[in-house]
């Protein structure tokens, strides 16, 4: 199993990131609700990156690796016969007849959730296709089944999103981490990143009951997300109140002013918080930043951040402390 691990290790980290695939949405419906849904997904479109909702009606072409979900509604398959072509669209859904433009968000949103996992299973799909092309090259080194006991269990598992906030989770960060690591070794590109804790959030549990505490984790996490929109970069739940962002390509001044950023971003949502000083919901934070080395380790990196953190916590907190330049 080790030596799965070592292979799993190589050939997933760049194919689980499905920032180079699109998830496209066609929209097959006169009515008039379907239009707020078409704004609803455009604002997603740019929020998330690998979301595109198709303009014309015409048959989509899609490149490989991208999907198509279908929205239409009774009748569709008349104006776009398209649509009964078998293997095109990834997902139709079907519309209510009485859309409205009050269940747009709702229908957005759904969309986006389907997106997603559609794009994970196909990040999964290459993983395993990729085990398969490796044991093919080098099938004494491996046991098969050990392989594929590993990626079918992976494919199964889906697990790298946090439930609460919908927001990658630990496991996918510490697996674009290690990923981003690499990469920032072998091309000498700086990388940052910032570990961040949300203050006195027990107090807020303990004055306003642990529903709100939950709500103030999801809109942390909507905010950090709203903040941090590099195609490369990753924010996650790292545990507790805890989020943690990751920057590829990120150098000093630049990690500097997305900690900022993110500070106050949080304070701009202005969440109540009764028992702060400042009467709202604030966050500290830790900043490592460098180009890796061959003598630096990615725990040490992780670990320094930590500390940081602390350090901006007995600073007196909403504030963000970042490591010293180590090779100036
Ligand atoms: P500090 O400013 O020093 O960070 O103080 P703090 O109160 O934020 O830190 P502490 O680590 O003492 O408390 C963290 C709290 O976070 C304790 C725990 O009950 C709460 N918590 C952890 N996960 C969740 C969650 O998923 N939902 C809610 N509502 N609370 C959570
Ligand atoms: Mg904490
Ligand atoms: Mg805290």
């Amino acid at each position: 199993m080790g030596r799965a691990f070592w292979i799993e290790k190589r050939y997933t980290l760049g194919v689980v990131n499905p920032v180079s695939r699109l998830c496209r949405v066609a929209i097959l419906s006169a009515q008039e609700g379907a239009e707020a849904l078409r704004q609803e997904l455009t604002v997603a479109e740019n929020a998330t990156g690998w979301l595109m909702v198709l303009e014309g009606q015409e048959k989509p072409v899609l490149p490989s690796g991208d999907i198509l979900l279908v929205l239409y509604d009774a009748g569709a398959e008349a104006v776009w016969p398209w649509l009964l072509e078998d293997g095109l669209c990834t997902e139709k859904l079907p519309l209510p007849m009485n859309l409205s433009s009050q269940n747009a968000p709702m229908l957005a949103d759904w969309v986006r959730r389907i997106g997603e996992i559609h794009l994970e299973k196909i990040s999964l799909r290459r993983l395993v296709d990729r085990f398969e092309e490796r044991i093919k090259k080098d099938s004494g080194r491996v046991r098969m089944a050990d392989l594929l006991q590993e990626a079918n269990h992976r494919l199964q598992e889906q697990s790298v999103r946090d439930g609460l906030t919908g927001i990658p989770n630990r496991r996918r960060f510490e697996e674009h981490f290690d990923y981003m690591w690499g990469r920032s070794a072998g091309e000498g590109a700086p990388i940052a990143l910032i570990l961040i804790d949300i203050d006195f959030f027990k107090k807020l549990n303990d004055s306003l009951g642990h529903q709100e505490g939950d709500r103030c984790l999801q809109e942390v996490a909507r905010k950090l997300e709203s903040v941090v929109d590099g195609e490369d970069d990753l924010v996650a739940r790292y545990g507790g109140e805890e989020f943690v962002v990751l920057l590829w390509n990120c150098d000093r001044p630049k990690a500097a002013e997305m900690a900022e950023k993110l500070r106050v971003g949080v304070r701009e949502c202005a969440i109540n918080h009764p028992q702060h000083p400042s009467g709202i919901v604030t966050i500290s934070l830790g900043v490592s930043c460098e180009i890796p080395s061959l003598i630096s380790s990615a725990e040490d990196f992780l670990h320094q951040a930590d500390s940081l953190l602390y350090s901006a916590k007995e600073s007196g907190r909403d504030c963000w402390k970042m490591a010293e330049e180590v090779n100036p």
